[in-house]
């Protein structure tokens, strides 16, 4: 039995910068670490309850910002695992926690007593003397727990804390299938050549991947999150296409003779039932209006209204993007259709014949190590002057995960950088920035430990990992939420790093993105990983030119997926669904995005962001933050781009505030107006 004396979660880190002394955290130490956080926060929070002392701005809301510190280190470590590097005891744990965590949450945030309190100190907040971010927690504190029901009767305070604590078990079993799904229907092959068009790189990761199954001479193609797998742009065997997406699309909805278990179907009928009624419950119409009431977007009507202007032309856009693959596939001879899993494929001739852009050549430009640090580490520094170290001494939780130290141009401490880029079967899918630890000035902690993990195929030992050209683009991403994370400072941990809305959050890093193709950034990075030459000008030109080119069918994919999730949470408790098959396509149809050459983003027996991933009603997000994202790019661009004055401005103005205030006070603050729809539709072609 692991106990407390040697818990490494018990006590603060000692290791620099408060890093999770990953060397000495074993699997024994999770389940007493979280018992005891939670204990202790509940004896927290009953410490402030209890006091006869009237209601204070100190003993109730900075008392409550102290609270739970064993639980937070113990939970950001666990579920960083959990999704980085899962194994049978953390996956069972995770179901176990689940609905504990829930109750655990419910339990102070449905407490009469903190809530009279917290709604006294409201009442009073101007007459209080507090600074800006103080009285900012007050608004804060009231709005979330006011929202998570803390002002209902016993009664229905119960069926909340039964629906918060099923529906945390429903959505922790989605993941678990869908990782099950993952692995399962990765696509097995036995020859060789039914790998052509995959690089030598790609078909040795494949052989790699099915020898760590014990698949000797065989080789695998493992699934990503999205229903597109990127080898279906140079698969040029048309079958194993078809296969290929046809597994993406069978997970979360097995349930055979053969004892498969990991149907997602009853779960998505279900949650979104659960989350109605619960809506109802809280006196709104349907769970989107409950979700979207707490972002910037405020209503459900704002964000249809957005994703309904944008849909007819995106399909307009990818009709004729479509009429010229086909051209393609018939000029070539194929006497064939253009079907879903061809899109890709011929995307890259047209891409070609159009453009002369091949991104397949690029690749040998885009060397990991290089864009790492001459690419994105180099953008950081022009920008915001930062320094990128690394730190072999410091372990991460997985020997692929490599520590940076950062640090600032006068050598104070920023903190850690931490990169797991390789995929793994015990990684989910997709890509993400998660904290370690965060910054707060209220708990002593200046710096943070902020991770970003990609899934990138891992090469054979010894050859080069080059990226594709959108596997560059995640990185920019990731990071730019992990600069998000480094460079907020914030009084109160409720607003440290990341901790903005979540319709807001997207914005910095899809802005970071921009230094991709920046002409100093690209020219730094961009080299070859043999001749160290860089990459043509040629073909950045042809990058540039073609850059809205296939818009029409990404913004249609994204729109689909972001329309099926508002549809699923626009739903009243009345409505009953059976069939999520149905539900999908008349969902699909009613907005013309149902052509069956372009399936949606994710599928919903597959869309972890709204069934498990804490984006329901809220994948919208993207297209809305990047709407303040292509507005600031015109800005960046109208300024002079990368400098160190424009990156203070931005750091200043947005991406130092954190949490602190309003996110849109901040944009206008940073931009001097509000947001312009237009530089969005010129980016995506949908004038
Ligand atoms: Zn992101």
């Amino acid at each position: 039995m692991a106990s407390t004396a040697n818990n490494p979660f018990f006590t603060c880190s000692t290791l620099p910068y408060q890093l999770p002394p990953f060397a000495a955290i074993t699997d024994l130490h999770y389940r007493p670490a979280f018992r005891h956080g939670m204990t202790e926060q509940l004896a927290e929070v009953d410490a402030i309850t209890a006091t006869a002392d009237a209601p204070t701005f100190e003993n109730t809301l900075v008392a409550l910002e102290r609270s739970g510190q064993t639980l937070a280190r113990v939970a950001e470590v666990f579920f960083n695992q959990s999704s980085s590097d899962s194994s049978d005891f953390t996956t069972d744990l995770e179901e176990e926690l689940a609905p504990l965590l829930a109750a655990h949450a419910d339990a102070i945030r449905l407490d009469p007593l903190l809530y009279e309190r917290i709604a006294a100190l409201h009442a009073e907040r101007s007459r209080l003397g507090l600074d800006a971010e103080s009285l900012y927690l007050v608004e804060r504190y009231f709005t979330e727990f006011t929202l998570a029901g803390a002002g209902l009767n016993d009664d229905d305070k119960q069926s909340l804390r039964e629906f918060n604590a099923r529906l945390s078990t429903l959505t922790t079993r989605f993941e678990k299938n869908l990782l099950c799904d993952t692995n399962a229907l990765a696509l097995v092959l036995d020859d060789v050549a039914e790998l052509d068009g995959l690089t030598e790189g790609e078909i040795s990761a494949a052989a790699e991947a099915a020898r760590e199954r014990g698949l000797t001479g065989q080789y695998v193609i493992s699934l990503v999150l999205p229903t597109s797998h990127p080898y279906l742009a140079s698969l040029t065997n048309r079958g194993v296409r078809e296969r290929l997406l046809a597994a993406s699309r069978a997970r979360g909805i097995r349930s055979d003779a053969a004892g498969a278990d990991t149907d997602n179907r009853p779960l998505v009928i279900e949650i979104t039932h659960l989350r109605a009624e619960r809506a109802r419950l809280l006196g709104f119409d349907n769970h989107a209006a409950y979700v979207t009431a707490d972002q910037t977007a405020k209503t459900p009507a704002a964000v249809w209204n957005l994703l309904a202007r944008l849909a007819p032309a995106a399909a307009r856009n990818a009709l004729l993007e479509q009429a010229d693959l086909q051209a393609v596939i018939d000029a070539d001879g194929g006497g064939f259709e253009l079907a879903a899993w061809d899109w890709a494929f011929y995307t890259e001739k047209v891409r070609r014949a159009k453009y002369d852009v091949d991104t397949a050549a690029m690749r040998p430009y885009f060397e990991l190590e290089s864009v790492l640090a001459n690419g994105v580490f180099f953008a950081a520094n022009r920008l915001y002057g930062l320094t990128f170290t690394a730190r072999p001494d410091l372990v991460g939780w997985h020997p692929d995960s490599r520590v940076f130290e950062v640090t600032a141009e006068d050598g104070s401490a920023v903190g850690l950088y931490i990169g797991d880029f390789y995929t793994r079967d015990s990684k989910r899918g997709g890509a993400w920035m998660n904290a370690l630890v965060s910054q707060s000035s209220l708990l002593g902690t200046d710096t943070s430990v902020v991770c970003n993990n990609l899934n990138v195929s891992k090469p054979a030992a010894g050859q080069p990992t080059l990226l594709t050209y959108d596997q560059v683009t995640t990185l920019f991403h990731e990071f730019g939420h992990a600069l998000h994370g480094l460079l907020a400072r914030a009084t109160y941990p409720k607003f440290s790093g990341t901790n903005v809305y979540r319709d807001f959050v997207e914005f910095p890093s899809q802005v970071n993105e921009m230094w991709m193709l920046w002409p100093d950034v690209l020219a730094n990075y961009a080299r070859h990983f043999e001749t160290n030459e860089q990459m043509p000008q040629q073909l950045v030109d042809r990058i540039q030119a073609s850059s809205a080119f296939n818009e029409g069918f990404l913004t249609s994919e994204y729109l689909a997926a972001a329309l099926l999730d508002q549809a699923w949470h626009r739903m009243d408790a009345d409505t009953i669904v059976t069939d999520v098959a149905r539900f999908e396509a008349d969902a699909l149809a009613s907005v013309g995005l149902d052509n069956p050459a372009i399936p949606t983003r994710y599928a919903s027996t597959y869309f972890a962001h709204t069934f498990s991933g804490g984006y329901d009603a809220g994948y919208y997000s993207y297209i809305w933050s990047e709407v303040l994202d292509a507005d600031t790019v015109e800005w960046f661009k109208e300024n002079g781009g990368l400098t160190r004055a424009n990156g203070d401005r931005f750091r200043n103005r947005l991406l130092g505030v954190g949490g602190t205030k309003d996110p849109l006070e901040a944009y206008r603050h940073w931009r001097g107006r509000p947001a312009d729809l237009q530089p969005l539709l010129d980016r995506r072609g949908l004038n």
